[in-house]
C-alpha cells in the first residue's frame, strides 16, 4: 500500500508481482509437495512404504520428473525443507530440475501449530524468530515464493476472535518478511473442515477470518499484489449430513471471497482440504463457473487431491514409475481446466479419485 516509509522499491515490488503472476497464469495451479516427514509418513504408511528419506526422495522424483509439458497446468511447486536439498536420480538437484520446466520453486516456511492457551483447543502458528535469516537463504537456493499454514477450526465456540486475530496477524508478519526478501508469500487461513456444520456456519466463519486477515496485511503494508491466498474452498463441515452441489459451493466460495478479498490480490489458490480428486475438480470447476464478478484468478494449490492416485499406483515400486507420472499428469491437467472452468467428467471416473482424502485436525 501507499504510505509515508516505502518497505519495498518499484523494482522489488514489480519482481514480487511477476513472480506471482508466473505462478497463477491461465491454466496454471500449483503443486503443494511440502508435506512435513511426520505427514509423509503417514501418507507411505497407507501403501505401505517405509518412511525414509530415501522413498519421500523417490516418489517426488517421479512427479518431478515427469515431462515438461506439465508446466501448462502447474506453475509452481512448494517443497519442504528437506526436498529443496535432494537431488533426482541424475544428481540434479530438485529445484533445477523445477525450473528447468519453467515452474517456480516454492519452500514452506511456518513450523506448525502451537497451543493458543486460554482457548478452545486453538493454535497459533510459529516459525517467526529467524524467519528473515531462513527467507534469505532459500531466496539464494532457489525459492521465489513461500507458504505459511494457519489453522482455524469450527466449533459452538470457535474461531474465538483472539484465535482470528492472532493467526491474522502472525500471516500478516510472515508475509512482510517474505517480501522483504523477494519470496512472494503464499497467506493460508485455513479454516479445517472437521465437524457436522452447514455451507452457511461455513461461509459466515471463513468471511470473519479472511476479512481479519486483509486488515492485518493492510496493516503491514504488504504488497497485495505480489501476494497470493491460499484459502479452504466454503464447503459444509465433514460430517454434515446435508449435501451440497458443486454449484452451491461455488457460489457461496465465490460471496465469501468477493466480500473479502481484495481485487489487487492476483489469485486465489484452493488447498484441497480432504476432498476426494474428482470433488476438488469438479467444485474448482464450478467455481470458475459462477456468474459473480471473480477480479483474480482462481486455481489450485492442492496437496491430497494431486497426489493420492499418484501414491495409489506407485505403491514404492520404481516399475509403476509411467504409471505413477501418468496418474499426476492427469490430475494437474483436469485441475488446470477447472482453473479455468472447462472441467466436465466424461466417463466413470477411477475408484482412487473418488476416494474421500479426510483426516481429522489436519496437520501439514
Ligand atoms: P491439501 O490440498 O492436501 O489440503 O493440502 C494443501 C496444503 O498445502 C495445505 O497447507
Amino acid at each position: 500500500m501507499t504510505h509515508p516509509f516505502p518497505a519495498l522499491t518499484p523494482e522489488q515490488k514489480k519482481a514480487l508481482s511477476d513472480i506471482a503472476q508466473r505462478i497463477v497464469a491461465p491454466g496454471k495451479g500449483i503443486l503443494a509437495a511440502d508435506e512435513s516427514v511426520g505427514t509423509m509418513g503417514n501418507r507411505l504408511q497407507k501403501i505401505k512404504v517405509e518412511n525414509t528419506e530415501e522413498n519421500r526422495r523417490a516418489f517426488r522424483d517421479i512427479l518431478f520428473s515427469s515431462d515438461a509439458s506439465i508446466n501448462q497446468s502447474i506453475g509452481g511447486v512448494i517443497f519442504f525443507h528437506e526436498t529443496l536439498y535432494q537431488k533426482d536420480s541424475n544428481g540434479k538437484p530438485f529445484p533445477k530440475v523445477i525450473k528447468d520446466k519453467g515452474i517456480v520453486v516454492g519452500i514452506k516456511l511456518d513450523k506448525g501449530t502451537a497451543p493458543l492457551a486460554g482457548t478452545n483447543g486453538e493454535t497459533t502458528i510459529q516459525g517467526l524468530d529467524g524467519l528473515a535469516e531462513r527467507c534469505a537463504q532459500y531466496k539464494k537456493d532457489g525459492a521465489d515464493f513461500g507458504k505459511w499454514r494457519a489453522v482455524l477450526k469450527i466449533t459452538d465456540t470457535t474461531p474465538s476472535t483472539l484465535a482470528i486475530q492472532e493467526n491474522a496477524n502472525t500471516l500478516a508478519r510472515y508475509a512482510s518478511i517474505c517480501q522483504q526478501h523477494g519470496l512472494v508469500p503464499i497467506v493460508e487461513p485455513e479454516v479445517l473442515p472437521d465437524g457436522d456444520h452447514d455451507l452457511q456456519r461455513c461461509q459466515y466463519v471463513s468471511e470473519k477470518v479472511l476479512a481479519a486477515v486483509y486488515k492485518a496485511l493492510n496493516d503491514h503494508h504488504v504488497y497485495l499484489e505480489g501476494t497470493l491466498l491460499k484459502p479452504n474452498m466454503v464447503t459444509a463441515g465433514h460430517s454434515c449430513l446435508k449435501k451440497y452441489t458443486p454449484q452451491e459451493v461455488a457460489m457461496a466460495t465465490v460471496t465469501a471471497l468477493h466480500r473479502t478479498v481484495p481485487a489487487a490480490v492476483p489469485g486465489i489458490c484452493f488447498l484441497s482440504g480432504g476432498q476426494s480428486e474428482e470433488e476438488a475438480s469438479l467444485n474448482l470447476s464450478a467455481i470458475n463457473q459462477c456468474p459473480l464478478p471473480k477480479p483474480w484468478k482462481l486455481t489450485f494449490s492442492y496437496g491430497r487431491a494431486l497426489q493420492a492416485s499418484a501414491l495409489a499406483a506407485w505403491s514404492g515400486k520404481p516399475e509403476n514409475k509411467e504409471a505413477t507420472q501418468e496418474a499426476f499428469c492427469k490430475r494437474a491437467r483436469i485441475n488446470g481446466l477447472a482453473s479455468k472452468g472447462q472441467y466436465i467428467v466424461a466417463g466413470k471416473s477411477a475408484a482412487a479419485a473418488t476416494q474421500s482424502l479426510f483426516t481429522a485436525s489436519y496437520t501439514y
